[in-house]
């Protein structure tokens, strides 16, 4: 089974860069947790440098993915410039790649890409660089920038459910064409959905995925566990077969980060309000 090594760049202490109310290791920690996700579905072995808001060093990745013995390593980040009109998607492989490195880049960064020009932003190009991620892993190694955090159109696709789920299908699709990937057996006697997942966007309700997919609100309470108080944030993963244990996991820590997330806005509003009062009271 192919071994396929997922870095979300930065965590913990090293945030990255930020910019329009996101921060890039919480972007990274979400597209690496969707690919995860949709990944759950097929014949591939997983390892997350990550799955929470840790400190994780760039040597500790290389190492752990070396020893592993990767067939892949990806590293998830987002970009960020002083110039907020900077935008667009590119992908790295080390300057002097390995035939892998190259193949994985030729397949993976068209596909990416596309998204990214059909959402309205921009393919910046497949670039070569020497960064550390690339040059100490011993396997093909692929770097990707998902767009810019502080363009406020690229920033816009990032809080978006739909833009997401269709980014993570793209790179599913790139990497069951590179490592012919197959589907998992489906779970003794489910039915086999079109696509097992669906990750909410903004204005999605429980019913409404539930008469997309012709089941009840009932049936996707029993099928997602993390959504049994009735709500749905947009990223909120809905599993719309039977998930496996890790899935269930998975998708209820994908539901703390957005509360987490949530949290940081209301934080955010508490401040402001309090400062426009704090002025009127000096008035
Ligand atoms: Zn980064």
């Amino acid at each position: 089974m192919p071994k396929i090594y997922l870095r979300a760049g930065h965590g913990g202490t090293s945030p990255g860069t930020a910019g329009n109310g996101l921060v890039e290791k919480q972007e990274t920690l979400k597209h690496v947790l969707a690919l995860a996700g949709m990944l759950a579905e097929y014949e591939v072995e997983l390892k997350l440098a990550r799955t929470g808001d840790t400190t994780v060093s760039l040597s500790a990745s290389i190492e752990e993915a070396n020893r592993w013995g990767a067939d892949l390593y990806y590293s998830s980040h987002v970009n960020g410039f002083t110039d907020s009109r900077a935008l667009g998607y590119e992908s790295y492989i080390y300057t002097a790649p390995s035939a892998g490195s190259i193949r994985a880049q030729n397949i993976l960064h068209p596909r990416q890409a596309a998204v990214w020009v059909k959402w309205g932003s921009r393919d910046r190009g497949m670039k070569r660089a020497n960064f550390a991620e690339l040059r100490e892993t011993a396997m093909p190694a692929i770097l990707v920038e998902q767009g810019f955090i502080t363009n406020p159109g690229d920033a816009g696709l990032l809080k978006q459910g739909s833009f997401i789920n269709e980014l993570t299908t793209a790179t599913v699709q790139g990497l069951v064409e590179l490592y012919g990937l197959k589907k998992k057996e489906g779970t003794g006697g489910e039915p086999a959905a079109k696509t097992g997942k669906y990750i909410a966007a903004a204005g999605d309700t429980l019913q409404k995925v539930a008469d997309r997919y012709n089941l009840t609100v009932g049936d996707l309470k029993r099928l997602n566990p993390h959504l049994a108080d009735g709500t749905l944030l947009a990223g909120d993963i809905v599993y719309v077969t039977l998930p496996g244990e890790v899935e269930k996991e998975y998708a209820a820590l994908n539901r703390e980060l957005l509360l987490c997330r949530e949290k940081v806005r209301e934080f955010r509003e508490l401040g402001r309000q309090i400062q426009l009062l704090s002025q009127k009271l000096n008035e």
